[in-house]
C-alpha cells in the first residue's frame, strides 16, 4: 500500500505564509515533502527571474524547523534533463496572470507534473494567495485523473494586511506603505453589497496610490473564473507593481447574511 505523503512545492525564500502550508500538511501526513526550485520555465521577465530572492539553507533551516521531514531542492536538470515540451494550461491560463505573463500558467503546470511524477505524493497544498494558479492546478489535476488530492491553504497577511510574499523583501519601507493600497482596496470591494459597486471600488482605491501601477482588477466567479456576475462565490483579484515590483493578491466576496423577516 502507498504511504500517504504530502507535497508543498515552492519556489523558496521560505516565509510565514509557506510555513501555514506546512501546518496544514501535518493534517494530511507524517511525511511532509517541501520542494524548493525556481522555475525557469513561469517567468517570462529575465531580470524577475535573475532578482528572485534564493537562500536554500535558511529555508532548509526554516522548513525543517516547521516540520517538513524532507527539503527537496532539485537542480534544473534534475526536473527538466532534455528538452521540454510545455503542457497547455488553455483558454484560463491567458486571462489574467496569464494574459501579460505569456506561457506562465503553461510552465507552471509543466513543473507541476515533473514534482509529482518525481515525489508521487498522495496530497499537495498550494496557496489561495495564487488563487488563478490552484484553479488550474485543481482542473488539470481532475482531468488527467491524477492520483493527488489538491488542498487550497488560505492567505497569510502580515499585520498591516500586505500578503506574504518573497517579492515583499524587495520592497523598501516606502514601497511598502504603497502596497498596501492593495488589501485596502481588496477589503473594501468585498465589503460592498453588490459586484458592480464592488468593481468600482476597487478600481478607484487603487487608482487613488499614485505608485502603485495597475495590471488587472477584477471580481470573478470561482467556479469558472469568468467576471463575476453575483457576489456568490466571487472573489476580487488585483495585480500590479510597486516600483517594479510585481504584487499579486485576492479576496472573496463576503455575501452578507440572509435577512429572515
Ligand atoms: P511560491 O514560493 O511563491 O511559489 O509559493 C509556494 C506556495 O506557497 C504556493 O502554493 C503559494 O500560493 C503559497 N503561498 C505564497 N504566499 C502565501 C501566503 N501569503 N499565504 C498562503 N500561501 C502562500
Amino acid at each position: 500500500m502507498r504511504q500517504n505523503k504530502v507535497l508543498v512545492p515552492t519556489m523558496g525564500a521560505i516565509h510565514a505564509g509557506h510555513l501555514s502550508l506546512i501546518e496544514i500538511a501535518k493534517n494530511y501526513s507524517t511525511e511532509i515533502v517541501l520542494s524548493i526550485f525556481v522555475n525557469p520555465l513561469q517567468f517570462e521577465d529575465p531580470d524577475d527571474l535573475a532578482k528572485y530572492p534564493r537562500s536554500v539553507e535558511v529555508d532548509t533551516k526554516l522548513a525543517l524547523g516547521a516540520g517538513a521531514t524532507e527539503i527537496w531542492a532539485p537542480t534544473i536538470e534534475e526536473i527538466y534533463p532534455e528538452k521540454v515540451i510545455t503542457l497547455d494550461s488553455g483558454a484560463i491560463g491567458r486571462k489574467y496572470e496569464g494574459a501579460g505573463r505569456e506561457g506562465h500558467f503553461d510552465g507552471v503546470l509543466t513543473v507541476v507534473d515533473r514534482l509529482f511524477k518525481h515525489v508521487q505524493p498522495t496530497y499537495a497544498i498550494f496557496g489561495e494567495k495564487d488563487f488563478q494558479q490552484l484553479f488550474i492546478i485543481k482542473k488539470w489535476v481532475k482531468k488527467s485523473g491524477m492520483e493527488v488530492e489538491v488542498i487550497a491553504a488560505p492567505i497569510i497577511r502580515d499585520i498591516d494586511g500586505l500578503a506574504l510574499s518573497s517579492r515583499n523583501s524587495r520592497l523598501s519601507a516606502e514601497d511598502r506603505k504603497s502596497a498596501l493600497v492593495i488589501s485596502r482596496a481588496l477589503r473594501q470591494a468585498t465589503h460592498e453589497r453588490s459586484v458592480e459597486s464592488a468593481r468600482d471600488r476597487l478600481h478607484d482605491v487603487l487608482s487613488s496610490e499614485p505608485s502603485f501601477q495597475l495590471d488587472y482588477a477584477e471580481i470573478i466567479n470561482e467556479d469558472n473564473f469568468e467576471p463575476a456576475t453575483s457576489a456568490r462565490k466571487a472573489r476580487a483579484l488585483v495585480a500590479g507593481w510597486v516600483n517594479g515590483v510585481r504584487l499579486l493578491d485576492n479576496m472573496a466576496m463576503s455575501v452578507p447574511a440572509p435577512v429572515i423577516s
